[in-house]
């Protein structure tokens, strides 16, 4: 079976990995913080605390906005269930705003209406989260006015775009955002097996998500409530996490940091392939905004169920059954049993979400898959699609 997504792992990556399994130091040691700095640099962002995952980063970010008991989050429903699950970690509740039919990723347009809807029953979110699906960037700067008009917070959820750029400058500098997160999780643009790294111009935040990525516990003199009582002094001042990178899991990002531009450009040139290559097809491509370059994380394409006599189940099952690992991103997070039990709005609320989960197909992607791989992907589709 092709894949949907997988790594690469090159000899550099591998003696990178043992050189540190043979220092003094398999976490807590320089290479976490050399691969943060690495990260900061390659976005043109002030901080950057690297974490176990994602998924972690997400909530330690949340929690140094301050998301607390009585607040609201909003995100695209179109996003793995983590985007969500953050605010519901600190005691918050969460909100959808449906998706732009063409990139999407959350719509702007929705997202002023609800805001202006929420602000007379006095229900604004305190943290908005745009997801960069697929590796395309939201249009930032349109989410950023709407963060200063109303006063939310916000955290980009960048998993899938690393190496990406929205006008011209690379995803992570936080010109519009408060936070930015990545994922390295090994379907993802580059990896460290688990990981994650959240990166903020604010030095503020940057010091609360290091300090409760780490249990809460400082040894800087500075935070503490009285003088150390000597060397072996630290201090809890927060409840905190073990949510740390090791130097293990760093080395091997470090080392996979120094090919992203090269994976983004060949995502983009298999991409290219798909396009030309699917052209003629009764599906809707990814469509690019002009604004944004994007990392492809994921190529995804729509059904034109109307043009073709199959469903999407069978266009999918047919691809399953001839290699083709397709999968499909995502299943509306509001849908999923959990968030119902919480009495979250359904279907009705989001049709373009709806939509999109009735005829989305993500094809295999990734540095590796060779021209080969792709064509028989092609053929698949065409046979399938035209059953
Ligand atoms: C993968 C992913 C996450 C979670 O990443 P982990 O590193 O696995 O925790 C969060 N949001 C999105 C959009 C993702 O794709």
């Amino acid at each position: 079976m092709i894949p949907y997504g997988r790594q690469e792992i090159t000899q550099a990556d591998i003696d990178a990995v043992i050189a540190v399994l043979q220092s003094d130091f398999l976490t807590q040691g320089p290479t976490v913080p050399q691969f943060e700095q690495a990260i900061a640099d390659y976005c043109g962002v002030r901080h950057a605390v690297a974490m176990n995952s994602a998924t972690s980063a997400l909530h330690v970010a949340c929690l140094a906005l301050g998301l607390g008991a009585g607040d609201v989050l909003w995100t695209s429903p179109i996003s793995f269930v983590a985007s969500a699950n953050c605010a519901l970690y600190c005691g918050a509740s969460v909100d959808f705003v449906d998706i732009d039919p063409l990139t999407y990723n959350l719509s702007v347009p929705a997202l002023a209406e609800k805001l202006a809807q929420a602000e007379k029953v006095g229900r604004l979110p305190k943290i908005v989260v745009p997801v960069h699906l697929c590796g395309q960037s939201c249009d930032m700067a349109a989410i950023h006015q709407l963060a200063q008009q109303y006063g939310f917070k916000v955290i980009e959820d960048a998993s899938h775009a690393i190496g990406g750029r929205y006008r011209d400058l690379p995803v992570g500098n936080c010109a519009y955002s408060d936070i930015t997160v990545f994922s390295f999780h090994p379907v993802k643009i580059i990896t460290t097996a688990e990981g994650g790294m959240a990166v903020t111009n604010q030095p503020a935040l940057a010091e609360r998500m290091a300090l409760l990525r780490s249990h809460g516990i400082t040894r800087d003199p500075a935070w503490m409530t009285h003088e150390p009582d000597g060397p072996w002094y630290y201090q809890q001042i927060a409840l905190g996490f073990n949510y740390r990178m090791t130097d293990v899991q760093a080395a091997l990002g470090l080392s996979q940091l120094s090919r992203l531009d090269e994976y983004v450009t060949e995502r983009q040139a298999k991409a290219a392939y798909y396009n030309q290559a699917l052209a003629e097809l009764p599906i809707v491509l990814p469509w690019q905004h002009p604004d944004t370059y994007s990392a492809f994380h994921l190529y995804v394409i729509r059904l034109q169920l109307d043009q073709i006599r199959v469903s999407h189940r069978q266009v999918f099952e047919a691809l399953r059954a001839c290699g083709v690992g397709v999968n499909l991103h995502y299943i509306p997070i509001y849908s999923q049993p959990y968030y119902q039990q919480q009495g979250i709005a359904g279907a009705a609320d989001y049709p373009q979400a709806e939509l999109f989960y009735q005829c989305a197909i993500t094809l295999p992607l990734y540095p590796n898959l060779s021209r080969e791989q792709q064509e028989q992907v092609v053929v698949a589709i065409r046979d399938s699609v035209l059953a």
